[in-house]
C-alpha cells in the first residue's frame, strides 16, 4: 500500500535527481578528505550560512553531539531547553558519552529560552559549579510544534552568551524551514551563532546525512570528534550528491509543505473530535489532540487511520504529530482529512 506518511519529513525518499547524481557522483576518500563531493556539499554547505567552513555527517544526532562535544570538557555545562530534541532524543550522549552536564531551562511556547532564565542560569567561578561553556538554541523547535524565533531573538542570545564568554550553538536540524517561512535569509540566524547543524535528510528530502558549520578551527576540532564517534565515511560522495541536489532545488518549495500543513489544520480543525495545538502550524508540522468526547486513544486512532492507507505521529496518550513534507501532495492533503472525518470527524 502507497501510504500517505505524515508521520515525519525524515520518510522523504529521494527524488529522481538526486538518484541521478548519486549514480554519477565523482568520489573519493573522505576520511583523506580526498571526496571531491563531500568537499563541494560542504564548501556549498558553508557559503549558505556565512561560514568558514562545513563537515558532512551521518545525523543530525551526531552533529550536535560532536559540535558539544568540541565546545565542551567532561564535567562543563550547556544550557539548553527543556523541550529540545538534544534533551529529549538524542540519547542522552552529550552526557553518556562526553560527561558533558546539561542545564535544561523551559522552552516557551516559540521554542526560545527567557533571557532572565539564562542569566539565572550562569555559573560563577565557585567550584561547587561546572563551568558554563555553552548554550544551544534550536530553530525550528521540533517538540514546541515547528515553531520558530526570530534573527533579533538570535542576536540577543548572541550578545548574552558572548559577553559571558560562552559559545552558542544552533540546533538548526530546520533551519531553512525558520528561513523561508519569515521571509530571511539562513545567515540572519547562522551570523550569531559559533556553530550550528542543519539536516538534509528532513524536508530536503535527501536521503543521509547532516552538515555541521562553524570556523575552520572549529571544523578540525569536530573532524576529531567525527572521527572518535566512528562517523567518518569513505566514498560518501554518492551520499552527498544527493545533499547538493537538497540544497540547489529543495529549499524554496518548503513553503508549499508549511501551506499544506495550514490546509490540513483547517480541515481538521473543523472537525468535532479534534482540537488543533500550540497555535496550529507555524511551518511544517501539526500537533493536534482528541477532544474529551472522543472514547478512543491516540494509538487507536492511528490504526485506524492506517487501514484507511493515512499513517500519523502519535507523540501523547491522546496527541499527534503530522508533518508535510514534498511527497504529501494536495490529493494527499484530501485523503488525510477524509481519513480523520470517517474515524474521529
Ligand atoms: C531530526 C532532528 C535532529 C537530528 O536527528 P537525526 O535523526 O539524528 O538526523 C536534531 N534536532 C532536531 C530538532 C531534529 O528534529
Amino acid at each position: 500500500m502507497n501510504y500517505i506518511d505524515l508521520r515525519s519529513d525524515t520518510v522523504t525518499r529521494p527524488t529522481p535527481a538526486m538518484r541521478e547524481a548519486m549514480a554519477k557522483a565523482d568520489v573519493g576518500d573522505d576520511v583523506y578528505a580526498e571526496d571531491p563531493t563531500v568537499n563541494r556539499l560542504q564548501e556549498m554547505a558553508a557559503a549558505r550560512t556565512g561560514k568558514e567552513a562545513a563537515l558532512y555527517v551521518p545525523s543530525g544526532t551526531m552533529g550536535n553531539l560532536a559540535s558539544i562535544l568540541a565546545h565542551c570538557q567532561r564535567g562543563d555545562e550547556v544550557m539548553l531547553g527543556d523541550k529540545s530534541h538534544t534533551f529529549l532524543y538524542e540519547a542522552g550522549g552529550i552526557s553518556a558519552l562526553g560527561g558533558i552536564h546539561s542545564r535544561q531551562l523551559t522552552n516557551q511556547p516559540d521554542g526560545s529560552l527567557l533571557l532572565s532564565e539564562l542569566e539565572e542560569g550562569l555559573r560563577g567561578p565557585d567550584s561547587h559549579f561546572p563551568p558554563s561553556r555553552l548554550i544551544s538554541l534550536e530553530n525550528t523547535h521540533n517538540r514546541c510544534g515547528g515553531t520558530y524565533q526570530t534573527p533579533a531573538y538570535f542576536r540577543q542570545v548572541s550578545e548574552f552568551a558572548h559577553s559571558h564568554g560562552l559559545k552558542l550553538h544552533l540546533d538548526g536540524a530546520r533551519i531553512f524551514n525558520a528561513s523561508v517561512a519569515q521571509g530571511v535569509d539562513v545567515k540572519e540566524f547562522t551570523q550569531h551563532v559559533d556553530s550550528l547543524t542543519f539536516c538534509l535528510s528532513k524536508g530536503l528530502a535527501a536521503p543521509v546525512g547532516s552538515l555541521i558549520c562553524g570556523t575552520r578551527e572549529f571544523i578540525q576540532r569536530v573532524h576529531r570528534q567525527r572521527k572518535a564517534l566512528g562517523g567518518g565515511m569513505r566514498q560518501a560522495g554518492i551520499l552527498a550528491a544527493a545533499g547538493i541536489v537538497a540544497l540547489e532545488t529543495m529549499v524554496e518549495r518548503l513553503s508549499e509543505d508549511h501551506a499544506r500543513a495550514r490546509a490540513l489544520a483547517e480541515r481538521l480543525g473543523r472537525m468535532r473530535g479534534l482540537v488543533i495545538d500550540m497555535g496550529g502550524p507555524a511551518t511544517n508540522m501539526l500537533f493536534l489532540s482528541l477532544a474529551e468526547s472522543v472514547p478512543m486513544s491516540a494509538k487507536e486512532v492511528a490504526e485506524k487511520l492506517k487501514e484507511r492507507g493515512v499513517l500519523v505521529g502519535v507523540v501523547g496518550v491522546r496527541q499527534f504529530r503530522l508533518v508535510t513534507h514534498y511527497e504529501i501532495t494536495d490529493a494527499g492533503v484530501d485523503q488525510a482529512s477524509a481519513a480523520f472525518k470517517e474515524v474521529v470527524g
